[in-house]
């Protein structure tokens, strides 16, 4: 399996209802995923941080056997991007608190040459216009998927759009969802999205899951993990796509999803990705993941199957 992430390296400063903060919490989008995804199989990572990254951050990376980090540039003179965000009581809401862009309002980092065969492409939550630029440099790709969120949405509608005709799934949080459509119901969202390009689109709802929906027609919806112990709910959503990209990857040769079974192999990358992000929201920032074992995983792969199963 050959899989590419690109997004955002950042260092995140973390309010929680409690009152509790946390400052310098390793984060971006394209951290999580990769930590997720490393789970599954080899991922590759392409981003850039600036001379501030602490050798600390960086070297969190070399905890996971399958990162591949020979894209993570550190760039002298930048400064790495930085993100605040405090979250409300129910913890399935957030606020930004501040977006600091730095490095990400200069050029991109390169792709390096031993990724360019890469079948499998995540373009991680980043400016669209960069996304697509990214997408161009993968000529091997069999599958790409994107994120957005509402900066984006905001900022770069055009660009998004133009990228959304070149993606082949979407995946985003039903807020981005219902603000890129006008529509108020998930499913009339999703449907409105895949008229856009995409051949899926997953639909994130936090504590509710998440709504698949594809372009031949079919619709399934798979709950979150029921979990006490929340800590820290950032990265949910990039984690959830390592570990549907990872998933996916695990199950097709190439990254080619199979006709007949495209479908199936969507449901059961989903249930991965739910299962991943359970754990990645334990602690902060990549916390609970540097200590996740590969039998934990399974064991509670094996309690959410059970707990979907209807009798009946
Ligand atoms: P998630 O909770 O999965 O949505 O991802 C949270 C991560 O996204 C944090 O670690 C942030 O550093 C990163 N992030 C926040 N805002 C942006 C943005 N506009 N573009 C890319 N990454 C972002």
């Amino acid at each position: 399996m050959s899989l590419v992430v690109t997004g955002t390296i950042g260092i995140d400063t973390i309010y929680l209802p409690s009152g509790e903060h946390r400052e310098e919490v390793l984060g971006g989008s394209c951290s999580y995923f990769a930590a997720a995804a490393s789970f599954y199989g080899p991922v590759r990572m392409v981003g850039a941080a600036g001379e501030d990254f602490p050798q600390e951050m960086h070297a969190q990376f070399d905890n996971f056997n399958n990162i591949d980090a020979t894209g993570l540039e550190v760039r002298e003179g930048s400064k790495t991007f930085r993100w605040g965000g405090k979250y409300m009581t129910d913890m399935d809401q957030r606020e930004s608190l501040f977006t600091e862009l730095n490095i990400l309002g200069e050029a991109p980092p390169p792709v390096p040459e031993s990724y360019r065969d890469s079948k499998l492409v995540f373009l991680a939550n980043s400016h669209p216009g960069l996304q697509l630029d990214f997408l161009k440099a993968f000529g091997e790709r069999t599958l790409a998927v994107a994120d957005t969120m509402d900066l984006w949405i905001d900022t770069a509608r055009d660009e998004l759009t133009e990228l959304l005709k070149h993606v082949d799934g979407l995946v985003l949080n039903y807020d981005e969802a219902e603000q890129l459509t006008g529509k108020q119901n998930t499913v009339a969202a999703a449907r409105g999205l895949l008229e856009q390009g995409p051949t899926f689109v997953i639909v994130k709802k936090g504590e509710h899951g998440a709504i698949l929906a594809h372009s031949d027609g079919s619709i399934a919806a798979i709950p979150a993990f029921p979990s006490e112990a929340v800590v820290d709910p950032t990265g949910a959503g990039d984690s959830f796509a390592g570990g549907l990209m990872g998933q996916i990857g695990r199950m097709t040769e190439f990254g080619r999803l199979g006709k007949a079974s495209d479908f199936d192999t969507l449901r059961s990358a989903m249930a991965h990705a739910t299962i991943i992000a359970s754990y990645t929201i334990e602690d902060f920032g990549l916390g609970r993941l540097n200590t996740l074992r590969h039998d934990e995983i399974e064991s509670r792969y094996q309690a959410f199957r059970d707990m979907l199963h209807i009798a009946g």
